[in-house]
């Protein structure tokens, strides 16, 4: 089922050239696979591969090109599947001669906009690790430009694409899908909205909310994002996870080693302290305090508490909301 816990799974398409980095990238983000081990990944004969992983708060799907993929071929299906897709990555690999992904790629987006031009289109130009600074922005404006030639060309300038530099050697790939997937969650300005309330009224500096599964962020308050911030939000994450599977009550339903009602503490020696609560089963808020303001712990508790309440009303709304369209197309 697409729906879980009353929050609606975005679904995202990968896809990109055999070897551009698809099969790791979804290794390593949603699977905890460390990078170099995606050095020994088989390359699969597969050319759809369903990510059926329920520990998380998005699916997805991997497409290789080339392959059977014949846009004109008629038993395959795309339109239905570019139908149901909220965002489409396509990975391109940097460290390559790009002239082949290039001409797949400006395939794919006139075909998936003429069934669905709801798509974001998201180009990851991966493998950055091996290039200077200097190199990194020559590639992507030098790709940017092609790609919007190609489009301009073809009378489909209204197509926007959206470019990240991306590696699995870093943090890059989660920071870029914590991109993507927040334009897919409608309820997005309203959990920025109660993020910032949440933390104005609770002496708090910064707040994420993490689906804890992939270590992607899907909101955070307005403040800007720094990168130190957030590879220590994913830090926490691997330790509490690790310190769960290793000491927690195994939460057999959900095959989860945390549950609803789990939270960690930690002190750092420069008097930050970093909290996280588990908002739902896949969700949980990572917040930066002062000591200081950790003292009053209490508020923050019960401020935490009204944040849940108000989360978990926005996302049944939704649920219900779409419930109804449900039934009523049914008719
Ligand atoms: P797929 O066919 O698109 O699924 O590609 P794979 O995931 O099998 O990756 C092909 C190769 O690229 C593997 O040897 C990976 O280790 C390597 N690779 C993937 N991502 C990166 C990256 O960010 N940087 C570098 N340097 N290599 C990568």
């Amino acid at each position: 089922s697409d729906s879980m816990n009353g929050v609606v799974k975005p679904r995202i398409l990968l896809m990109g050239l055999r070897r551009s980095g698809k099969s790791s990238i979804q290794k390593v983000v949603f699977h905890k696979m460390s990078p170099s081990e995606t050095l020994f990944l088989e390359s699969t004969n597969k050319i759809c591969r369903e990510d059926v992983s329920s520990s998380s708060f998005v699916s997805f799907q991997i497409w290789d090109f080339p392959g059977q993929i014949d846009f004109f071929d008629p038993t395959f299906d795309y339109e239905m599947i570019f139908r149901g897709t909220g965002a489409l990555i396509f990975v391109i690999d940097s460290q390559d001669n790009y002239v082949e992904a290039l001409s797949r790629l400006h395939l794919t987006v006139t075909r998936a906009y003429k069934v669905n031009p709801d798509i974001s289109f998201e180009v990851f130009i991966h493998k950055v690790d091996g290039l200077s600074d200097d190199h990194k922005i020559e590639k992507q404006r030098d790709i940017h430009k092609r790609t919007n030639t190609d489009l301009t060309d073809a009378g489909l300038e209204q197509i926007h694409l959206s470019f990240y530099l991306t590696s699995i050697y870093d943090h890059s790939i989660f920071e870029a899908f914590s991109k993507v997937v927040q334009k897919l969650i409608p309820q997005l300005p309203t959990l920025e909205n109660l993020l910032n309330i949440f933390i104005s009224n609770s002496g708090i500096e910064k707040a994420f909310l993490f689906d804890v599964g992939s270590k992607i962020y899907i909101a955070t308050d307005s403040s800007p994002v720094d990168m130190q911030t957030y590879e220590l939000c994913c830090d926490m994450i691997d330790v509490v996870i690790d310190i769960s599977c290793i000491y927690g009550m195994p939460n057999v339903e959900a095959g989860l080693p945390h549950d609803k009602d789990s939270m960690a503490i930690i002190h750092l020696n420069n008097t930050t302290v970093i909290y996280l609560k588990e908002v739902t089963k896949f969700l949980a808020m990572v917040c930066f305090l002062r000591k200081e303001s950790f003292a009053r712990k209490g508020l923050i508790d019960y401020n935490f508490h009204c944040f849940k309440k108000a989360i978990q009303e926005v996302f049944d709304v939704r649920v219900k909301v779409q419930q109804t369209r449900k039934l009523l197309n049914q008719r």
